[in-house]
């Protein structure tokens, strides 16, 4: 199935220059969503222990990862939002820094750990979620993908790590 003909673009936002990759257009469709599902999953039939899904569209793609996988799901947040004990990395914006978080009893030392995202950009929140993870003591299995900005270079950022994307732009 043609996936990146599902997903929508949008010229100018959320600010003059850039393209939005909208996936809520793939989402609707079930069809698509599937073979989205089974695509970011595919190379990672192995036994992964728990699947870390970053907020908010990496929730989605993340928790039908972990149930195709039959395995649990971690939430990586935004500053302030989880409940308990925490851990938290920060990464560089454009201009300033972002933070994300996930709790401190997430992740057991040695649990095989498989990072969902909808996108990979320029990389920022996929190595601080890498940073989480391993602080933690989890082992990285790799990073999974819908969406990869080819030209942004993300994967530099991941050198070393099993990265997967299923639909590439420039
Ligand atoms: P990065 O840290 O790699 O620069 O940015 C990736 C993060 O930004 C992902 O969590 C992703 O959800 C979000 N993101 C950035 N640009 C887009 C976009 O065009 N479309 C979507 N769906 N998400 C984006």
């Amino acid at each position: 199935m043609d996936l990146a003909s599902k997903i929508r673009s949008i010229y100018d936002y959320p600010i003059d220059g850039i393209i939005f990759r909208d996936i809520t257009t793939l989402l609707k469709d079930g069809d698509a969503f599937k073979a989205s599902i089974d695509a970011v999953t595919e190379s990672f039939k192995e036994d992964i222990d728990l699947v870390v899904g970053i907020e908010a569209r990496g929730f989605i793609i993340g928790a039908a990862v972990a149930y195709s996988l039959g395995c649990g799901f971690v939430p990586i947040r935004k500053p302030g939002k989880l409940p308990a004990k925490k851990i938290s990395s920060e990464y560089e914006l454009e201009y300033g820094t972002d933070s994300i978080e996930m709790h401190s009893d997430a992740i057991k030392k040695g649990q095989k750990v498989l990072i969902v995202d909808d996108l990979l950009a320029t990389g920022g929140t996929a190595e601080a979620s890498v940073n989480l993870v391993e602080e933690l003591g989890g082992e990285i299995v790799g990073l999974s993908f819908l969406i990869e900005l080819v030209d942004l270079k993300g994967r530099e950022k991941l050198k070393g790590y099993r990265v997967k994307s299923v639909v590439e732009f420039n």
